[in-house]
């Protein structure tokens, strides 16, 4: 194996975070990694998981040639020709004959942006229906929607810098310190520089992150929203609203008040119905309301959520009741869970988004048909994540293709997906790995390069585009998704439009278009982007997004004017919905699910290095030692967990930090790793109306010994 550049500059294929890696040969063709000390993400900093991406270089189980499913239910190994005829002449049946809006692909966070803006183009822009959704959509739409709502456009108003520069931050449903391990590392070196900066970590359970805390609000699953009403309300009573402001730049105000006054009632009441001491109540509102330079940053704890969007609204309210936002130090800020979802967001990688951040407006059909030369746009919206699988279970859907994702283990209600799958007449998988719990149901498979391998660019929580550079060819006959892609378009009959040779033409296709008739870029320096060199895109620095013609910083919102019609932000008037699933004497505990510190997803890359399953190693449960009495549990023994949709078996934790009455399961396991049971087939398919995002944090369960 040969290097091709002696120090390789690269990124890390995990979280949101987007570090900079530095990756080695030495003369014995081993692989080393650092942090890239240059890079603005992470100054030279790594958690465990990047750390090791080193021994990550061979993974196991990779997917080495394209396959089929045999009759007898085995796999055949096929040419990438035949492969490409396949998916192809299976597509064109089925649009041929149940029309575009019958077939779907489901695609990832963890892919590149060229990726992402090929497989849109193809099905959003020359297949015609807009059936194609990413599992980004279980991990921050709903964070989308709450912007789009409030800004008139998905604009992230922060970056890590602000967060640093903050007196308060405020964390909202996010264990940073396991989730986005670097950001956490960022926020302790920042307060150890300035002791006086304050952390609020809203959470129900007492998770690592609140050793920086000086607040640790255990709230009662599902009380954001009230919360954050009860803020406003704190907010208006101190006199803290900057009406000017206000008069100059937002929309909703007297209506969103009006309806936090009547949602939060009585302080008392109001503190217990959130889980919390009126105390406690007291102290975070107050320190809130002193410290202008105020960051709430918020994950999956608030998106994954059947009223996510609203939750995200009722935190923004009190940013834009109280200017805060668009200067330096502060503002809401939703940070993205996995490497490439900003890129997604970017090149229209949701159902409900066109390309490059329009809707599907008039307007912006016509303009993107014009861009694209293609007059078979698609006209509406599409199938969301949950929506896509269900219409698969129904027949809806004749052929769907899955591109570097998991959905049985991912998406919630494992059984139906599962069921699904095996009723959709054609399933192609594009994976680096071959034994996920998916690719059971792939009726073709597609050999995928990962990370190492891939050649282009990812977008970070804080908008910077960072290049993604092979470190080494292609293993096996695996291709990039696009190529693959592209090839399925050239057999559909769509070549031309799909002929690019290389990542950086995909690239600088999607910067003409984010220019193309674009008033809002008028300032932007897009003219570079999409003029550049092949030589200049592998150069490419990490680059914050949008990048001004001056290089001078710039701050979303800076000018008070917002991407609305009427150049208005909008307050939302919100009514907190709680929890859907009730609880029970049968279904007595809130099931809260999330990730581990040393774990990634599935674990098909960091379930394959040993030390990184010191830290936990097996599925867990974790309960408070006076639940587990009460359920005759014991430390260190199995349990089970489960409710009406299945049931998994795991080692009991006992940890007086989790709160009492719910119980944490991590996500990770997949049938790969345990055959205990997959946790999400616990989980009902109950969305967001808005937003689509499933709800993962409160589902009701039974818990008992094995
Ligand atoms: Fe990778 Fe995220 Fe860790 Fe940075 S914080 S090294 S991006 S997993």
């Amino acid at each position: 194996m040969k290097p091709l550049e002696a120090v390789i500059k690269t990124t890390c294929p995990y979280c949101g975070v987007g570090c900079g890696v530095l990756a080695e040969q030495n003369t014995a063709g081993e692989w080393s990694v650092r942090g890239d000390g240059e890079h603005p993400a992470n100054f030279g900093r790594l958690c465990s998981k990047g750390a090791s991406l080193a021994e990550t270089v061979s993974l196991p189980n990779r997917l080495m040639t394209p396959l089929q499913r045999i009759a007898d239910g085995g796999l055949q190994r096929i040419s990438w020709d035949h492969a490409i005829d396949r998916v192809a002449d299976g597509f064109r049946a089925a649009i041929d004959e149940f029309g575009p809006d019958s077939v779907g692909i489901y695609v990832s966070g963890q892919i590149l942006t060229e990726d992402y803006y090929v497989a849109n183009k193809l099905m959003k822009g020359f297949i015609g229906s807009a059936n194609i959704d990413t599992n980004s959509r279980l991990c921050m739409s709903s964070a989308v929607a709450a912007y789009n709502r409030a800004f008139g456009s998905d604009t992230v108003p922060v970056s890590y810098e602000d967060l640093e520069n903050a007196d308060l931050v405020v964390l909202s449903g996010s264990n940073t310190a396991y989730a986005h391990p670097v950001i956490y590392q960022r926020l302790v070196a920042a307060k150890e520089r300035r002791p006086n900066m304050k952390f609020v970590v809203i959470d129900p359970r007492k998770t690592a992150t609140c050793d920086i805390a000086d607040l640790h609000l255990p709230i009662a699953p599902g009380a954001d929203a009230l919360l954050f009403n009860g803020l406003l309300v704190a907010l208006a009573d101190a006199g803290k609203i900057d009406h000017d402001f206000i008069a100059a730049s937002v929309d909703g105000f007297e209506a969103s008040l009006a309806a936090a006054r009547a949602d939060a009632g009585d302080p008392d009441i109001l503190a217990q119905r959130c889980g919390l001491s009126r105390a406690q109540l007291e102290q975070f509102y107050g320190w809130f309301i002193a410290h202008e330079r105020t960051v709430s940053l918020w994950s999956q704890g608030m998106n994954q959520s059947a009223s996510g969007t609203d939750k995200g609204n009722a935190l923004i309210n009190c940013h834009l009741a109280t200017g805060r936002i668009g200067k330096p130090a502060m503002g809401p800020f939703s940070i993205t869970g996995q490497p490439n979802a900003m890129g997604g967001r970017e090149v229209g990688g949701l159902a409900n988004m066109l390309a490059a951040h329009q809707g599907f407006t008039p307007e912006a059909i016509d303009r993107v048909s014009r861009f694209w030369g293609s007059e078979n746009v698609a006209q509406k919206p599409g199938l969301k994540a949950v929506d896509l699988f269900a219409a698969a279970g129904t027949g809806q859907i004749k052929a769907l293709w899955i591109i570097a994702t998991n959905p049985v283990f991912s998406l919630p209600d494992s059984h139906a997906v599962r069921a699904a799958l095996a009723h959709c007449p054609l399933v192609v998988l594009s994976e680096c790995v071959a034994n996920t719990d998916t690719a059971q149901y792939a009726d073709i498979l597609l050999p995928a390069t990962t990370w190492g391998e891939r050649d282009g660019t990812v977008t970070n929580s804080e908008r910077r585009i960072s290049r993604q550079r092979p470190l080494y060819p292609p293993v096996g006959e695996s291709r990039h998704d696009w190529q693959a892609l592209c090839a399925v378009a050239e057999r559909l009959g769509f070549g031309t439009a799909f002929d690019f040779a290389d990542a950086a033409a995909i690239f600088r296709e999607y910067a003409a278009l984010t220019a193309f008739e674009n008033n809002g870029s008028r300032d932007l320096d897009l003219g570079a982007f999409t003029q550049l060199s092949e030589a200049q895109y592998n150069e490419l620095p990490p680059t914050r997004w949008p990048q001004p013609a001056c290089h001078a910083p710039i701050e979303p919102f800076s000018d008070g004017r917002f991407f609305t019609q009427n150049r208005r932000a909008r307050m939302l008037p919100i009514t907190a919905q709680g929890a859907p699933s009730a609880l029970t004497p049968l279904y007595p505990l809130r099931l809260n699910t999330g990730r581990l510190r040393d774990q990634w997803h599935g674990m098909s890359r960091t379930g394959a290095v040993p030390k990184l399953l010191n830290h936990v190693g097996e599925p867990t449960l974790t309960i408070h030692p006076m639940d587990a009495a009460r359920y005759k549990l014991r430390g260190h023994q199995i349990a089970r967990v489960g409710n009406t949709r299945g049931q998994l078996m795991t080692r009991v934790v006992l940890d007086e930090h989790q709160r009492q009455g719910s119980v944490f399961v991590p996500m990770h396991w997949s049938d790969a790793f345990s055959r205990d049971g997959l946790v999400n087939a616990l989980i009902a398919p109950i969305i967001d109306p808005i937003s689509g995002q499933p709800e993962f944090k409160t589902q009701s369960v039974w818990v008992e010994h094995y």
